[in-house]
């Protein structure tokens, strides 16, 4: 089969899952009467635990411009989810920190939908490693082309140290924050942690990572 047979097949099957996703969150958020940019604030809120960030931050992570992060903010504010606190950084500016209620819903809205987690229980550890590897590439190339905005990956990662470890002691990589290895199943996607490398050292990083993602696959 040619190769661009097998693309399209996969770019097929991802849009599928793609519009069952966006089909999902339209309809939690008619349940819970928050638009799925609403919900996409309150988990990223939730996901920055003690570092509550500015609205500016929200439109950043979340791909959107400060005007609609600013009216999702403004109707959760209204709701009683969300309250606005001086930034301890800078007085002058305010940060964003979730109320009762609003963690109560930030839980709901970080719930994966049933469908997804059923379909994950379709694979066994080797494929869902293979699976994490694959979507860091993705994640990695949209990224560099500048089609989402920058994640909070492990390779990316001033900390993060690839293929530091034989195999033996555990790893092959390595988090200097934690001064521990990292097996690749433990790379995180979104770590609260992150500081982001200066680019020579991030794209090192990552040659190193594909290299022997590469070795691997031969
Ligand atoms: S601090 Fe977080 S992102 Fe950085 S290497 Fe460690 S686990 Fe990965």
């Amino acid at each position: 089969m040619m190769a661009d047979e097998v693309s399209n097949k996969l770019l097929g099957g991802l849009n599928r899952i793609g519009l069952a996703m966006r089909s999902a969150a339209w309809g939690e958020a008619t349940e819970s009467g928050l638009t799925p940019t609403q919900s996409q604030i309150l988990a990223f809120i939730a996901a920055r635990g003690p570092h509550s960030p500015r609205s500016g931050d929200a439109a950043d992570a979340l791909g959107i411009t400060p005007q609609t992060a600013s009216v999702a903010i403004g109707a959760l504010v209204a709701k009683g989810l969300v309250i606005k606190v001086p930034d301890t950084n800078d007085r002058r500016a305010s940060a964003l920190r979730l109320t009762r209620q609003g963690e109560v819903a930030a839980r709901v809205a970080t719930q994966w939908p049933q469908f997804l987690t059923n379909a994950m229980q379709e694979l066994d550890g080797g494929e869902r490693e293979a699976f994490l590897r694959i979507l860091l590439k993705f994640i990695h190339r949209l990224q560099a082309d500048g089609e989402i905005v920058p994640q909070r990956l492990c390779i990316t990662c001033a900390h993060f140290q690839a293929n530091a470890h034989s195999g033996r002691n555990g790893g092959p990589h390595h988090c200097a924050l934690i001064n521990a290895p990292l097996a690749e199943i433990d790379l995180r996607l979104d770590c609260p942690e992150h500081r982001a490398a200066a680019s020579e050292v991030a794209e090192a990083a990552w040659q190193s990572f594909a290299r022997r993602g590469a070795a691997a696959e031969s």
